[in-house]
């Protein structure tokens, strides 16, 4: 356990120096703007410009939003702050944009950050103890946080305190410090690498699914309207099919195929524009991009269809493993492009169709 020396002032505790010498300032922390570490800034300004606020124009998840309404009721019902929430699911399905909004629908403030912001105990502490009563803290990424900090966590989302010790040797005495009552809402694109008892400490999990074309159609017309681009229904569907069911990629798009439409038609998007510069980004019928196809090829071209280990592709492919197995497989495993084995990845017959392979004889069998 780490030791701190904890002072005091009249108000409560001025700040907090560990053993390493990292200091907290808390009156500091309290002021600390929110964070979020993963987008670069214009990304994350584009981003928030567009995000939902509420659960009226937050679209799909249909019976997500059907639990948390009721929890939201009951928790405001009973005067107490929700208990912690657990999202997971591949990037870009709108983790961050509920916490946004169940923080809105509770009328508290949100305290954005990300588990690999969250390095050195003297993170975790100066942000849990810059929380406000009620107050929502949203953990990114969650499953990457480190030991100690999820040992910091344990007795802050269950009891409500921090367990430090001050002194030395015979004088060393523990101290619980108070926390005003919050909620840690965590996400995570790999929900199997949290640790069991911080796993446990979570009272509701919920998954988010891909979203149909048809809400993603619906996606795109929303950010077409905040963004002020004008779009039709069939233009909005034919961009929607190609967005991997996620309303990033959709948002993504639909500023894409609107530069096309003011280079080559004037600012107006029709389906052809629509098809033809999602032609030229090289995205096909199914929203695979070039990762995607050079991934599938791999495995039908040099391994006849699979199965093959994930580090031996990402090395062929130059590819990130992490990138491929949060952001890649899950929607090629979705649209059953892609088949996960004890043994490896390998593909379907969907694959050889859809990419133009004929199926060999040898590898016949294996894939049926
Ligand atoms: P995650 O945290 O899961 O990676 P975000 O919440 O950051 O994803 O969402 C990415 C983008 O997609 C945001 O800009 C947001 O506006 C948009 N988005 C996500 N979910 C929805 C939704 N249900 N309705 C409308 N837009 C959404």
């Amino acid at each position: 356990m780490i030791n701190y020396v904890i002072m005091f002032g009249r108000r409560g505790i001025l700040s907090i120096i560990s053993d390493d010498n990292d200091f907290i300032n808390v009156k500091q922390e309290k002021k600390n703007p929110v964070v979020k570490t993963d987008a670069n800034d214009s990304d994350r300004a584009f981003e928030n410009s567009i995000r939902p606020k509420d659960f009226g124009s937050y679209i799909g998840q249909t019976n997500l939003l059907k639990h948390l309404k009721i929890t939201i009721e009951a928790s405001k019902k009973r005067e107490k702050a929700l208990d912690h929430i657990l999202f997971y699911g591949p990037p870009g399905l709108g983790k961050t944009t509920l916490a946004g909004v169940i923080g809105n629908e509770m009328g508290v403030p949100v305290k954005i950050t990300s588990a690999p912001a969250l390095e050195r105990p003297r993170d975790i502490i100066g942000i849990l103890m810059s929380l406000e009563e009620n107050q929502i803290l949203f953990i990114d990424e969650i499953h990457r946080l480190n030991k100690v900090a999820e040992e910091i966590l344990y007795p802050a989302m269950e009891d409500f305190y921090l367990d430090m010790t001050t002194g030395k040797a015979q004088t060393v005495k523990t101290l619980r410090i108070p926390l005003p009552k919050f909620t840690l809402i965590g996400a995570t694109t790999k929900a199997g690498e949290l640790s069991g008892p911080l796993r446990d400490r979570f009272g509701i999990v919920h998954r988010l699914e891909f979203y149909t074309p048809v809400e993603l159609a619906q996606v795109i017309k929303r950010t077409a309207k905040i963004l002020d681009i004008e779009i039709d229904e069939k233009s909005a569907y034919a961009i929607a099919r190609r967005s991997r069911g996620t309303p990033r990629i959709a948002n993504r798009l639909i500023k894409r195929v609107s530069d096309y439409a003011i280079v080559k038609n004037d600012g107006k998007i029709t389906e052809d524009i629509a098809n033809k510069s999602l032609d030229i980004l090289e995205i096909d019928e199914y929203g695979l991009d070039n990762t995607d196809r050079n991934l599938l090829k791999l495995i039908i071209e040099k391994y006849d269809g699979g199965p093959v280990g994930i580090e031996t592709i990402s090395a062929a492919i130059g590819e990130d493993s992490r990138t491929l197995e949060d952001v890649c497989e899950p929607y090629l495993l979705q649209c059953g492009l892609l088949q996960r084995t004890p043994r490896g990845r390998k593909v379907t017959p969907e694959t050889y169709r859809h990419l133009g392979y004929k199926i060999s004889n040898s590898n016949q069998q294996s894939l049926f």
